[in-house]
């Protein structure tokens, strides 16, 4: 077991659950939606390992030991805008793709959220999969039970927040927030809206892309369809 200092990111996928209803065809959607969302917010932070897929969010971590203090706040930010952005036209092809189930047309809806905290790790790696452990890995899963009202923020633990002395991006806002097994902290989102990246416009999907997309979701929904394959079942470690 190894022990470091880590910049811990969550990216969470929110909004599916209070519409999906239990049709087969629209839950099969959901999950093949999702599991591409995951992919492209994934790919938009090539300098983040990817450490567990969990339920509709993806936990990240990079090593902080030898980063400058505004270098890891601005890093937290830089890979929410890169990943916000991939999420929103990615999001954009699932909602104009053709299919007409629910979880199709209304994936307008979905939304993504990010926290972020710096701490102490310890390293585990059972069967070549590296696991983080250590008070810090729960803290930043608690806060994503948070009182933030804005749809789409990225939360940063205080830890985090009086690292940065420049770099944050956008105002910010205190919340105050009761962790389960940890206590009181406070914590501070910006509002993805108000980030510089929220402003560039979304590319257009091409009507090619948007068939080609239909068949994508159509295809790997239908064992599901058929009743081939049970869902997977929602991971919920935290
Ligand atoms: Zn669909």
């Amino acid at each position: 077991m190894t022990s470091g200092r880590s910049l811990l990111l969550i990216a969470d996928i929110g909004g599916y659950t209070e519409y999906m209803g239990s049709h087969r065809m629209s839950l099969a959607h959901a999950e093949v939606n999702t599991a591409r969302l995951l992919e492209k917010v994934i790919d938009a932070a090539p300098r983040f390992e990817l450490i567990e897929i969990e339920g509709d969010a993806a936990f990240l971590a990079l090593p902080a030991d030898t980063m400058d203090s505004d270098a890891t706040v601005g890093l937290a930010f830089e890979a929410a805008m890169a990943m916000h952005r991939a999420f929103h036209i990615e999001r954009q092809y699932v909602a104009t793709n053709l299919c007409p189930c629910r979880t199709c047309t209304q994936a307008t809806n979905l939304k993504l959220k990010f926290v972020a905290h710096v701490g102490d790790v310890a390293t585990q790696t059972i069967r070549q999969r590296r696991k983080l452990v250590g008070i810090d890995v729960i803290h930043v899963h608690r806060m994503l039970k948070n009182p933030v009202e804005v749809p789409e923020y990225l939360l940063l633990s205080e830890e985090l927040y009086r690292t940065a002395s420049t770099s944050i991006p956008g105002p910010t806002h205190e919340v105050s927030q009761d962790l389960e097994g940890i206590g009181p902290v406070r914590a501070y989102f910006v509002d993805v809206a108000d980030l510089p990246s929220a402003a560039a416009p979304l590319p257009d999907p091409s009507l090619l892309e948007r068939v080609r997309r239909t068949f994508g979701v159509a295809g790997s929904g239908l064992p599901y369809m058929l009743g081939l394959r049970r869902r997977r079942r929602t991971a919920a470690a935290f």
